[in-house]
């Protein structure tokens, strides 16, 4: 049995165990939601290991898409992304883990699909950028703002799950 280490959290054997807190915020867009690829993208994070901490199927209005996309915005495709996201039901969620921010951008693949490796979402399930399925933070600083922006009451769930000690040493 692997040993488990840093953050505290009760092992499924009672020992205590110890993870990193790190925290990346994932989106899958309205697309994803249309395609009937909610099941299969929160499959693939689950089976990494990464834990989930938050979750809800929401359709994000127009100010909350500007503030979340804040740093494209003098970029041409600006409005477009922005009827994009605001365009239908996304699934929004926040995922915990060691190395979950880095990690979570390679399973998800390059931005513009055509050019993501097979294996990643994008690769496997897109073609276009502007439809390419999900977002994820790019640093664990965009992270805690986006789980802030988006989980208003910041209140994710606290919990553990019983495959911890089997991920972590
Ligand atoms: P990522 O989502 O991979 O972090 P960016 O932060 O660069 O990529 O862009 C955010 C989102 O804006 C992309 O996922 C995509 O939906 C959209 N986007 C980026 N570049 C373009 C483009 N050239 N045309 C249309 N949409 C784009």
């Amino acid at each position: 049995r692997a040993v488990p280490r840093r953050k505290i959290v009760a092992s499924s054997v009672g020992a205590p165990a110890y993870l990193e807190v790190e925290q990346s915020y994932i989106i899958i867009k309205p697309d994803g939601v249309q395609r009937g690829l909610v099941g299969e993208i929160i499959s693939r994070f689950e089976k990494k290991g990464f834990l989930l901490k938050g979750l809800k199927l929401f359709q994000c209005p127009k100010d909350l898409a500007q503030e979340h996309y804040k740093d494209l915005k003098d970029r041409p495709f600006f409005p477009k992304l922005i009827d994009y996201i605001t365009s239908g039901p996304v699934v929004y969620m926040a995922w915990e883990g060691d190395g979950v921010v880095a990690s979570a951008r390679k399973l998800i693949g390059a931005t513009n699909p055509l050019q993501a490796e097979p294996g990643t979402i994008r690769g496997d399930l897109a073609v276009q950028t502007g439809r390419n399925g999900v977002h994820g933070s790019d640093s664990p600083d965009n992270g805690k703002r986006e789980i802030a922006l988006w989980f208003k009451d910041g209140k994710l769930c606290q919990w553990e799950s019983v495959q911890t000690p089997w991920l972590i040493e």
